[in-house]
């Protein structure tokens, strides 16, 4: 469907995302997801066409589009394969976005310039295996000595964390203030006391790596410090405030994939002597399917709209 609001360049990202991930993920997504593999070699084609890094400026390596384009293309990679939407919104959301708003030119210049271009993964880490939706009871620590601090912990449920070259961490720096005590951190995960932990044996959305990551006495210097100290919490909200619109352009192009399999199926199966489809009872639950579809699809698209004003 078209929409008024669609600029040319909006028609024109959604078609590329499209014929990309119907003709180069959507035959390899099953094989991936079976196997657990990272998909490199799609997602280094996604960069090289600007998916890595689509809302932000060219000068940073970025497509310097706006939010619905980002929304277009997302809900066309998730069509085909939720693992490629789901490297692919940590790219763009969780990493790239933190970075443009709280980073300095040099953080910008060192981490997003290859980040956004698609030639370095970068992830987000929060979440430790005792501390989920209540993050502000972290338990790991960051220590400053002298121009660097010294960062300990065990951080859990990292997207892309078995192959992220960065990595935004938040830690505590001042443990007795709650979550107004944590900091944030960019990491480079080639440098010592890095350790990439346990992977997670996913049901689904397999082929995005989820692990553990553990830091040993890791030295991140203050240069790589993002934001001031104890304004870790607050970039950690704003960045998955903004990431909420591309989990639902996520779950939007999954739901219309599985719509479209259901769609074919009733219209191919036969019992009692009719296409499934046909009766009544089938056909209200495919209504039902394309009409909550159809009400995502506008509240996503409003709200990609509402954060452009
Ligand atoms: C596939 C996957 C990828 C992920 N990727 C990342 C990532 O890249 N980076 C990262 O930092 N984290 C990531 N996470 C972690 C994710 O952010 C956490 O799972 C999430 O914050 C919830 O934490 P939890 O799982 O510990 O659940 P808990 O916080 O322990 O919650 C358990 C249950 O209690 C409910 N609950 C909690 N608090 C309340 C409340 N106040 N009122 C009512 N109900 C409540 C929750 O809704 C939930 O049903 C990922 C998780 C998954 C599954």
């Amino acid at each position: 469907m078209e929409f008024p609001f669609f600029t040319d360049e909006h028609k024109m990202i959604q078609q590329a995302a499209r014929d990309f991930a119907q003709n180069e993920i959507a035959p390899i997504a099953a094989e991936y997801d079976e196997t657990g593999d990272f998909p490199s070699e799609t997602i280094k084609k996604m960069g090289e066409m600007g998916f890595m890094g689509i809302e932000v400026p060219e000068k940073y390596g970025g497509a310097e589009m706006d939010t619905l384009a980002y929304v277009l293309a997302l809900e066309e990679i998730s069509k085909a394969d939720a693992s490629h939407g789901t490297i692919m919104s940590v790219n763009n959301s969780l990493f790239n976005y933190g970075l443009l708003h709280f980073g300095t030119e040099e953080q910008k210049q060192k981490f997003l310039v290859p980040v956004a271009s698609g030639e370095k993964i970068g992830a987000y880490s929060l979440t430790e295996p005792m501390s989920g939706s209540d993050a502000g009871t972290m338990r790991s620590r960051a220590v400053r000595e002298g121009d660097h601090y010294v960062l300990n912990g065990r951080k859990s449920w990292v997207t892309s964390g078995p192959v992220a070259d960065f990595v935004v961490v938040f830690m505590m720096t001042q443990p007795e203030k709650k979550h107004k005590g944590v900091t944030a951190f960019l990491i480079e995960t080639d440098k010592p006391g890095f350790v990439r932990g346990k992977k997670e044996p996913k049901m689904g959305i397999r082929a995005s790596a989820t692990s553990e990551l553990v830091f040993e006495n890791y030295r991140c210097p203050v240069e790589n410090r993002l934001g001031e100290e104890g304004e870790g919490f607050k970039i950690a909200m704003t960045v998955l405030d903004a990431g909420r619109i591309g989990i639902a352009a996520q779950a939007l192009g999954i739901a219309e994939a599985a719509y479209e399999a259901a769609l074919t199926y009733v219209q191919e199966r036969e019992a009692f002597g009719r296409k499934i489809g046909q009766f009544q009872g089938t056909g209200f639950k495919i209504a039902d399917m394309k009409t909550r579809i159809e009400a995502a699809r506008l509240l996503t698209y409003h709200a990609a709209l509402a954060k452009e004003r």
